[in-house]
């Protein structure tokens, strides 16, 4: 059978090798590999079976519904999850040995509601991001009543931590003002009493540049798919790029000077040129906003996307290279054969990798190599 006509190439070995590094980059830490948003789009349960196979200790996800999932694929290993709105199922979840976050009092009971007893849990302070977390003097409240808890046999507590909001500007003031938020809130832990288990506060942006941050466990994500936290971040550890989407010609096409491409006809051949029809649109997660303003790689050459972004397909300007229906088109990649990165697509969509990966989907294929 030939290659699928819209296909992501994700490379377990890159993977592997990706987190690998990054263990090396924060040796005294346990290593979490953050599989959420289905692996940032590189499919969850792969990449989970992948990343304990390179030793990953623990898996991240973001909500309950992700941690069940991850579980139905055959996932056993420690597992924490963080994101639940009312109402999730909670019995489910710690049923299945996942360990749940509380973030306030109203969730820890929640929690304690839905389950039996000596329930592992995870306390989260916000240090500064304003996103989850107990704020202010939420976070004694918290600790105070996770102590009752464990006092009365309902949880254990198996850790504490916080996330980075600027982590990816390692010179940022909030990165020490948080880290110090962090070991205040610790205290107020151990001022009561407890044991905080493991304390974490890293994503890859912290691994990366901030060893005093490490602490227990570092929680990577991006930098796991071979991805920079940021394009103006130095990054010294060794990363390969995991996903490549590539597509196959739909169409060629020989027009003249004058020919106007797409909808609305924003764009016009200024020669004679060959067209290739991508079978890859915005419903498979191009972005329409990178529109004439991205290239992709056909043959080892860059060539220009060109007309607007369409649902299903997009157009490239193969000028004069032979081209036939059915031949290979590249939007990103490693670069192994000069393709763009997924940086540059991100550059040409204002956005970054984060998002231009996680979206990848629709009626894409995804392909493995590496599988073991
Ligand atoms: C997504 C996420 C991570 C991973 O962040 P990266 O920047 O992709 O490494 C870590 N921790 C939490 C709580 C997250 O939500």
């Amino acid at each position: 059978m030939s290659a699928p006509q819209a296909e992501a190439v994700v490379d377990l070995d890159a993977y592997r090798d990706n987190l690998a590094a990054l263990a090396e980059c924060a040796p005294d830490a346990a290593l979490m590999a953050v599989v959420k948003a289905d692996g940032y789009g590189h499919g969850m349960a792969e990449c989970a079976r992948a990343a304990r196979e390179a030793g990953a200790s623990w898996l991240g996800v973001a909500t309950p519904d992700e941690a069940l999932r991850l579980r139905s694929s055959g996932d056993e290993g420690p597992l924490l999850c963080w994101l639940a709105s009312p109402g999730a199922d909670f019995a489910a979840v710690i049923q299945a040995g996942v360990q749940v976050t509380a973030s306030s009092v109203a969730q820890l009971e929640e929690i304690l509601a839905a389950a039996p007893s000596r329930v592992p849990l995870q306390l989260k302070v916000d240090t500064g991001l304003s996103r989850n977390g107990a704020f202010g003097d939420e976070w004694p409240r918290l600790v105070e009543a996770a102590g009752r808890a464990q006092a009365a046999g309902r949880i254990e507590l198996t850790g504490v931590w916080s996330h980075f909001a600027c982590a990816d500007e390692p010179d940022h003031p909030a990165n020490d003002a948080q880290e110090k938020a962090f070991a205040d809130a610790l205290d107020v832990v151990t001022a009561a009493g407890l044991e905080p288990g493991l304390r974490h506060l890293c994503n890859s942006a912290g691994t990366i540049a901030r060893p005093s941050a490490h602490l227990d466990l570092v929680r990577v994500g991006i930098s796991s798919y071979g991805l920079a936290p940021a394009k103006t971040m130095t990054v010294d550890v060794p990363l390969r790029p995991v996903m490549t989407l590539r597509g196959r010609l739909a169409a060629v096409k020989r027009v003249p000077a004058g020919t106007s491409v797409s909808y609305g006809h924003t764009f016009t051949t200024d020669r004679e040129t060959t067209l290739g029809l991508v079978p890859l649109g915005y419903a498979e997660g191009v972005p329409r906003v990178a529109s004439n303003r991205a290239e992709a790689a056909f043959a080892g050459q860059r060539v220009p996307q060109v007309g607007i972004v369409c649902m299903d397909q997009i157009v490239v300007d193969l000028g004069d290279l032979p081209a036939e229906r059915g031949d290979v088109v590249t939007l990103f990649g490693p670069g192994d054969d000069g393709e763009p990165s997924a940086q540059d697509w991100a550059d040409a969509a204002d956005t970054i990798t984060y998002e231009v990966v996680t979206r990848i989907g629709g009626r894409t294929v995804r392909t493995y190599r590496g599988a073991r």
